[in-house]
């Protein structure tokens, strides 16, 4: 048994420290919203208020927080006082598993490594319902000891996981991955809204496409007209799935480690502007492949000039 302070019980953190709990680690958990906690506590969560205290006598302390900046603040405390890196035993792990910025992630790690613990990042595809289910994508960077302790953890939480390399190249994958999502999603909605303008059945260009060189999973299961993938979002009024937010968030992370590399990368800057722009909207709360109907509105915009 391991015991975990878990921080961030939201739509993520919730469930996989549920599934923790469920097998059988003691976890600790905390988050600001007071329902967060109410559930954790009905899912075998120990809630707590001092997470000082918790973190020492934590083996792992777990964040799956909304961004980088509040992962550096709960490792180094806002006002000087250390934070948890301050409060935990020496060689405690933090394992991070939020989706944050790579320079911010390997901060965080150098931080704790200097802080005398131990540092992973292990960010994660699959969604709330692979929260729920057990069923994540774990991409992890940490050293190779460090990987081999947290694995029975993820292995609870997740179904696939890979060491991508040391500490902050968890982060690289993620944003490598969710760059040509984006990418792949608004071409696939490109190639629908074509279709359709030359008569095309969307049935007739799905079968095509999902047996020809256009296969990708922005087509096969996320498909972004109704009907051809019955369980794809847009079979529901595009309700999530992955938030535009989201998506345009973490294209914001990818065009952070695009321009601090020197990477041109014209698709994924592309990607990026659109997103942001369909986030800022209405977009913000729907299946990001919804982007399909921005296209779709445009396209007619053009042909009418
Ligand atoms: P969320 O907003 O539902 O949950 C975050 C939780 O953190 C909230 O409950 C919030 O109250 C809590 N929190 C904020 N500051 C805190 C602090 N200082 N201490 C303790 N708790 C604090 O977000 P989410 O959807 O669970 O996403 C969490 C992370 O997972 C994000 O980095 C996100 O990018 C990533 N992610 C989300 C998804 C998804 O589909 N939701 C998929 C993959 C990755």
């Amino acid at each position: 048994m391991t015991t975990v302070l878990f921080l961030g019980l939201g739509h993520m953190g919730g469930p996989m420290a549920a599934n923790l709990a469920a097998a059988g680690h003691r976890v600790l958990g905390f988050d600001l919203v007071p329902e967060a906690l109410e559930k954790a506590r009905a899912a075998g969560v120990e809630t707590v208020t001092d997470t000082a205290a918790a973190a020492a006598e934590a083996d792992v302390v777990l964040t799956m927080l909304p961004h980088g900046r509040l992962v550096l603040d709960v490792y180094r405390g806002e006002d000087g006082d250390g934070g948890l890196l301050a409060a935990a035993r020496p060689g405690t792990v933090f394992l991070d598993c939020s989706t944050i910025d790579v320079a911010e992630a390997r901060e965080a790690a150098a931080a704790a490594e200097a802080a005398g613990m131990r540092a992973a990042d292990a960010p994660v595809s699959g969604g709330q319902v692979g929260a729920e289910a057990g069923t994540l994508a774990f991409m992890v960077g940490a050293s190779d000891e460090v990987y081999a302790e947290v694995l029975p953890l993820l292995e609870v939480m997740g179904a696939r996981i890979v060491h991508c390399g040391a500490a902050g190249l968890g982060q690289a994958a993620k944003i490598c991955n969710n760059m040509v999502l984006g990418i792949t999603q608004i071409a696939v909605a490109e190639a629908f809204v074509l279709g359709e303008r030359l008569g095309l059945q969307r049935q007739a260009l799905y079968d095509v496409m999902s047996k020809a060189s256009g296969q990708c999973w922005s087509l096969t299961t996320n498909c972004p007209v109704p009907g051809p993938v019955p369980g794809s979002p847009a079979n529901r009024d595009f309700q999530p799935g992955f938030a535009g937010a989201l998506m345009a968030k973490d294209l914001g992370l990818a065009l952070a480690a695009l321009d601090e590399q020197g990477v041109a990368a014209d698709l994924g800057r592309l990607a990026q502007a659109k997103y942001a722009e369909y986030a800022a909207g209405e977009g913000a709360a729907r299946d990001f492949s919804s982007i399909i109907e921005d296209i779709r509105a445009s396209h007619t915009d053009r042909s009418e000039a």
